[in-house]
């Protein structure tokens, strides 16, 4: 999976990086999808584990270009977790309160707890993507912000939070297909709205920002992976590997029980 693993400070072109490219996975679609059920079952144990250890603290951020699949990556990779360890946290346009603190603060009170799993679906990424394309406040505002993203996730880190962050990244036409689709069929159209076409004329300046981000901001306790997303299947079947991977790295255990109990008798 290294693969797609950025490096710290590496050059990226996303124009150069193939959204549809399927390589790590040799056997057809329906294949990698009942791949994907072992890896939840073997996910779904581990954050059973993670849960009743209460040591780690586990942090997913997705970030992505609408329609990226964010929400889908929620729904097929996550399936069948303990709800009452893993939390969904989506950020949207900041609420007066928040515009009243610095752009951090409602970031980090979502931040995992001992024991739990939170996903990040938008972050405080936004604060260097919409906030920068829309120019919502000023470049030296917004460019001072990777340092401080970066000094604020090695706070997280050095405190016991693993990190690991996705771009799911989607070609432009595949963009079109899905908002297309959203219009056409009827059950989908409430994930539709006008200004989703406002920003896909900024298309470009998007993955601009993007591609400061990933430079800016992928390292060793925080890395970015850039997932090829035109295929839903093989977005899945990535992340749901590397979660794994990282869930097995941990090295956890059940905490030990009191003494003796292996003696008693409940009557
Ligand atoms: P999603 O697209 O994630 O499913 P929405 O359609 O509700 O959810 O979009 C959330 C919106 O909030 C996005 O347009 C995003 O750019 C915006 N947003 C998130 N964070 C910020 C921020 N810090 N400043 C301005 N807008 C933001």
């Amino acid at each position: 999976m290294d693969k797609y693993l950025i490096k710290p400070d590496k050059k990226i072109k996303l124009s150069e990086w193939n959204t549809r490219e399927t390589s790590l996975w040799e056997k057809n679609k329906e294949d990698a999808k009942s791949e994907l059920i072992k890896i939840n079952e073997e996910v779904e144990k581990l954050q059973e584990l993670l849960f009743a250890e209460k040591k780690h603290k586990l942090l997913i951020v997705l970030q992505a270009m609408d329609t990226g699949g964010k929400d889908g990556v929620i729904r097929s990779v996550f399936e069948g977790v303990n709800p009452s360890g893993v939390r969904v946290a989506s950020f949207k346009v900041p609420t007066q309160i928040e515009l009243e603190h610095d752009y951090l603060w409602r970031i980090h009170q979502q931040t995992p707890a001992k024991g739990e799993i939170v996903i990040f679906n938008r972050s405080h990424y936004e604060d260097v993507l919409v906030v920068r394309v829309h120019n919502l406040v000023e470049k030296e505002i917004w460019s001072a912000r990777y340092d401080q993203i970066n000094a604020f996730e090695k706070i997280l880190f050095e405190e016991g939070t693993t990190i690991i962050k996705f771009f799911l990244h989607i070609s432009k036409d595949e963009q079109k297909e899905r908002l297309q689709e959203r219009i056409d069929i009827p059950e989908k159209r409430w994930k539709f709205s006008n200004g989703d076409l406002k920003e896909r004329t900024l298309w470009d300046d998007y993955q601009k920002a993007y591609e400061d981000v990933l430079q800016k901001t992928s390292t060793n306790y925080a890395p970015w992976y850039l997932i090829p997303s035109d295929r839903n299947w093989y977005r899945d079947y990535l992340i749901g590997t590397i979660l794994l991977e990282k869930l097995k790295s941990l090295k956890m255990k059940y905490p030990t029980p009191e003494e003796g109990i292996e003696k008693i008798k409940v009557i």
